[in-house]
């Protein structure tokens, strides 16, 4: 008998569209502003953590619970190791938060239980939840932020959003947008909901304000960071959670038992003694931002306000997917998603001066062609 393997995979699992992630070409001598990475290299001292950890104990298994990188979080953030749980990127805690709070969803659910199986986000948002809302078997409610992608209102609030949903995820500073929220209007929606809140925080280093006091303040709140941007540490992928000792520890009961690598925890470890040398990182990003998006105004970009490192951006005279082609020409990589709210914008990572040079010579050659075409 042969057994045709397709048979043996879930339907769900058929039918899922599963989550895209930017690009990672291998051609060389490419400007490349897709993926938010951070174009400054970590710190001397952290390099140097890693070369020197690559010995022997590469055999060995590393910390189960991440202890010392959770006490070191704990000073940082003045609270203790177990309101701290550490992931393997902070990717990993966003599904084990729907895997530990939703219930997957039945047919027929009555309205109480169907808040229960609810995952819950703006649009546009982070586009790996609803992959996870799916992952899991759990309804999704993505409610719409307003045309400037701010917070919507009162009215539309009462109309879409579900106060009940059983988690509600919410990316701030937004991403794709790129713009803050304010703690306060953040503070109000997370005392109104009756699940749990996830304040996603990727990029919080670069905003002017962050939601880190809730997480310790209000017990539906758990707040997302991650060492990947802000921290130059993607390929090490170490992210964590702050919040209530109660859901942490609920959350370690279904993490892997060794689920961030040795050589991430102890890079982390050692990036938060550094933290004055990623300040500075911090303050060129945010001057290279400024300067990158002036010049896009200039040239007739609709520049999003940002909090982030990219700039979300509606490109002039023609579509932004045909300008995503005219810079790829250019060897120069920005993102661009294919949803309806966003369509028309391009996601720029800013990156050092230097590529921001490059990036804003190119849409000029971009937007002169165009003058000529007419
Ligand atoms: N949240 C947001 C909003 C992101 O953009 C990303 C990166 N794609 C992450 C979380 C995940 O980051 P990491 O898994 O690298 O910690």
């Amino acid at each position: 008998m042969t057994i045709d393997p397709e048979s043996l995979i879930r339907p769900l699992l058929r039918e899922l569209q599963s989550y895209v992630p930017g690009d990672q070409p291998k051609v060389k001598g490419l400007v490349k502003l897709n993926t938010n990475e951070n174009p400054y290299p970590p710190a001397p001292k952290v390099l140097r953590a890693i070369r020197t950890a690559a010995d022997q104990r590469l055999r060995l298994y590393p910390n189960p619970t991440a202890e010392r990188l959770r006490e070191k979080l704990g000073k940082f953030h003045r609270c203790g190791p177990e309101n701290i749980i550490v992931g393997n990127g902070s990717d990993e805690l966003l599904a084990l938060v729907v895997r530990g709070f939703v219930e997957p969803a039945q047919k027929n659910d009555g309205k109480v239980q169907q808040g229960r199986s609810t995952v819950q986000f703006f649009e546009p948002s982070y586009s790996l939840y609803p992959v996870l809302a799916e992952i899991h078997g759990a309804r999704k409610n993505a409610v719409p932020l307003s045309e400037t992608f701010d917070l919507p209102g009162v009215a539309k609030l009462a109309q879409e959003w579900d106060f009940h949903a059983a988690l509600t995820f919410v990316t701030t500073p937004n991403a794709p947008s790129g713009r803050g929220f304010s703690t306060a209007a953040l503070e109000g929606l997370c005392r109104e909901q009756r699940g749990m809140v996830v304040l996603d925080e990727a990029y919080v280093d670069f905003a002017e304000e962050n939601g880190l006091e809730l997480a310790l303040r209000l017990p539906q709140v758990l707040v997302a960071r991650t060492f990947s941007k802000a921290y130059c540490l993607c390929f090490l992928r170490v992210g964590y959670l702050v919040g209530h000792p109660k859901l942490i520890s609920a959350l370690h009961k279904i993490r892997d038992s060794y689920n961030v690598n040795g050589l991430g925890q102890i890079a982390a470890e050692t990036t938060l003694d550094e933290l004055n040398y990623y300040r500075r990182n911090f303050k060129r990003v945010k001057a290279t931002r400024k300067r990158l998006g002036a010049a896009l105004s200039q040239l007739g970009f609709l520049v999003v306000p940002s909090q982030t490192n990219f700039i979300f951006a509606k490109p002039p005279g023609k579509p932004a997917k045909e300008w995503l082609e005219a810079l790829r020409a250019r060897k120069i990589l920005v993102r661009w998603f294919d949803a309806p709210s966003v369509r028309d914008y391009l996601r720029i990572t800013v990156g050092t001066d230097k590529e921001a040079d490059v990036l804003i010579r190119a849409a000029k050659r971009i937007v002169g062609a165009r003058s000529v075409e007419r």
